[in-house]
């Protein structure tokens, strides 16, 4: 099956991203993900998200259905270029929120460091296997070299409805700091 766009048929279906339900009639993305739990080889099944989820955490499935559909959908361009630089920064869509540390056990995926209570840091999530899954944190300091772009804000803005203007000024100011001196990177830690 191909990746598609379509007005919803029902209000039922529960967007992938961000789990609110997709309004009956307004367009949604649906991602052909293998079915893990099906007998037969070869089955699929379909994912839906918004639009504008699809066009941040699946920007690959987002570009291929809007491609070849002249379906009319809120903001296009914007959302196009969204997904285009999801695809330019490989590790972008893996965002999952923005939040301060309730504890300081997490380590920060860039520079290794721990992340002190009460900063903000940012969540993320690997896709795999049709799902994402809790994958760690980077300091807000350390999100544009990790994420190899300090072009965050909107993006974290999106994930993180319940952000405030002031919260949103404290961050931008986060990513414009040098980042943590990064200790030397483990053996085999890979990407
Ligand atoms: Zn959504
Ligand atoms: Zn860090």
């Amino acid at each position: 099956m191909p990746h598609v766009i379509e007005r919803a048929t029902t209000g039922r279906a529960k967007c992938r991203g961000c789990g609110v339900p997709i309004p009956k009639d307004s367009p949604r993305v649906g991602e052909a993900v293998p079915n893990m739990f099906a007998d037969t080889d070869g089955a699929e099944a379909m994912h839906w998200y918004h639009p504008q989820c699809a066009a941040y955490r699946r920007p690959e499935a987002f570009l291929q259905a809007v491609e070849g559909s002249d379906l009319a959908v809120p903001e296009r361009d914007a959302l196009v270029a969204i997904a285009a630089e999801g695809v330019a920064h490989h590790r972008l869509p893996r965002l999952d929120r923005a939040e301060r540390a309730p504890t300081a056990r997490a380590t920060c995926r860039a520079c290794r460091a721990a992340i002190p209570k009460d900063a903000w840091r940012l969540a993320l999530l690997f896709w795999q296997d049709g799902r994402f899954a809790p994958a760690g944190f980077v300091h807000a300091a350390c999100a544009p070299t990790y994420f190899e772009t300090a072009h965050l804000l909107g993006r974290v803005r999106h994930a993180t409805p319940a952000l405030t203007d002031d919260e949103a000024e404290a961050l931008a100011r986060e990513f414009a700091l040098p980042p943590p001196a990064a200790p030397p990177a483990a053996p085999g830690d890979g990407d």
